[in-house]
């Protein structure tokens, strides 16, 4: 690395960073940390640091960093065929091949995949043909969807809507008028606390049906869902909600959408989080895990259910007017292949279950007697942290958004990387599902260490 090279500088000067206080960059106040390689579960960056990487990226590099081969089935397929399109029934060896290991390991109620590049729009892609579908069925009335407070589907107009965090609407003008957001599955902050987890759960079913009510059914057309809240603070279901929130739908005729970005081929030890939890989603979408983010590469899963009445009404409309020029492009479908094989091969999707037990439980051994703590929770390799001021009370900390961005800070002081949830007051774990249980120990010592600096 040169030293007083111009990379800061041409980063200040040109970049429009992502999820940044563009204000704070401009002036220099937040650090520009440029990663220049990684191997496992870690990341370097251009000064030699080396950081354990317990959030996967974004919670997308499940297989970890630097397998060769995925590299080499990119380049291969850049060498051999860089690109073709999908459209008209056009197809590439990796693209079809792809969308057989898909629907191999999807629940068997589902039929094909559409693809896309992001999870933003595969979401928009699962809205649009639920209005489809509704269109084509005589019901042009059924358009509403529902997602929850919490829940993140993605920054697009549709998918922004849906995303129920306010940060992703302030400034916008979103949510979009189609969209209602019902409540968060959230026990720990759950209004009454004599509730057991039951009980919390029949009663977001309950407040979800009168919603449905209140709009009236003909109006609503789907419920959208992550198996586990991941931006919105890393919260898994309670016992019975998704349980429950199927009855409703399914006596409401809602299709449901599990928005399985997140947990989609194995982060919580199963393939699909739908499996997890029993869900029948009439939608399933795929991003991130499916090339452990090696190239972007996203898609929507759709029901038998669903496919019929597509199929049907094709003779009636003519082509279906949806296509992106990078619709299953070649070199994203060579890293998929590559990455479903690696995963098989290395087991990784039954490693991710056990060291997600173990990452969770060695979090509670470590933490759970803190002052400060709150509540340790997770399910597969997803754990999230959230910190109070008083924990009788559960007061939360008043610059509750200070507190977990200086700890992630003090904690990659030490080498190891987690994600300061956008609330503030959560620490989010999603680590590549090759970490061990040595590497998992490290990073419960960090955080404990970071956490006993900060508070
Ligand atoms: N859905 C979920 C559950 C996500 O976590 C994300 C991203 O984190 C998205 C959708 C959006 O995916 P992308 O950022 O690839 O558009």
């Amino acid at each position: 690395m040169l030293k007083n090279d111009p990379l800061e500088q041409w980063d200040r000067d040109n970049f429009f960073h992502a999820s940044t206080h563009l204000a704070m960059h401009a002036r220099g106040e937040t650090p520009t940390r440029v990663i220049s390689g990684a191997k496992g579960v870690h990341i370097q960056d251009r000064d030699g640091n080396q950081f354990l990487d317990a959030f996967a990226g974004l919670y997308c590099v499940n297989v970890g960093y630097g397998h060769p081969e995925i590299a080499d089935a990119i380049a291969a397929q850049a060498k051999e065929l860089a690109y073709y399109h999908s459209y008209v029934g056009h197809g590439t060896e990796a693209s079809i091949t792809l969308s057989k290991m898909i629907m191999d390991r999807a629940p068997d109620h589902m039929s094909k995949v559409y693809f896309g590049l992001s999870g933003s729009d595969a979401n928009e892609t699962n809205i649009k043909l639920i209005w489809y579908y509704n269109n084509i069925l005589g019901r042009p009335e059924k358009k509403k969807i529902i997602s929850r407070w919490r829940g993140y589907h993605g920054s697009g107009l549709m998918t922004g809507s849906l995303t129920g965090l306010e940060l992703f609407h302030k400034k916008f003008d979103l949510p979009l008028a189609q969209v209602i957001h019902t409540e968060a599955p959230y026990y720990f902050r759950r209004t009454d606390q004599s509730m057991t987890e039951e009980q919390f759960s029949a009663h977001c079913a309950v407040e979800l049906e009168a919603q449905i009510e209140r709009e009236g059914a003909d109006t609503i057309a789907a419920f959208i869902g992550e198996p586990v809240l991941g931006t919105g603070g890393i919260v898994p279901p309670p016992a019975g909600y998704w349980a429950a929130i199927q009855a409703v739908l399914d006596k409401h005729d809602i299709l449901l959408v599990a928005d399985e970005v997140v947990t989609g081929f194995g982060r919580l030890g199963t393939m699909f989080g739908s499996e997890y939890y029993g869900m029948k989603p009439d939608l399933i979408t795929i991003a991130k895990g499916l090339t452990s983010a090696y190239a972007p590469l996203s898609g929507s899963i759709v029901s038998d259910k669903m496919w019929k009445v597509l199929e049907q009404g094709a003779d009636e409309n003519g082509p279906i007017g949806h296509g992106w020029t990078y619709s299953a492009h070649p070199i994203c479908a060579a890293a998929g292949v590559a990455n479903l094989k690696l995963i098989d091969d290395l087991n990784l999707v039954a490693n991710a279950g056990r060291m997600g037990t173990y990452l969770n439980a060695a979090m509670r051994d470590a933490l759970g007697d803190h002052v400060n703590m709150g509540e340790i929770r997770g399910d597969g390799l997803l754990c999230g942290v959230e910190l109070v001021k008083n924990q009788d009370t559960k007061q939360a900390f008043e610059a509750a958004d200070k507190i977990c961005p200086t700890i992630v800070g003090a904690m990659a002081e030490q080498g190891v990387i987690a994600r300061a949830m956008p609330q503030g007051d959560i620490i989010g774990f999603a680590p590549p599902f090759c970490i061990s249980e040595a590497e998992i120990d490290k990073v419960v010592d960090v955080t404990k260490k970071a956490i006993t600096q900060v508070l």
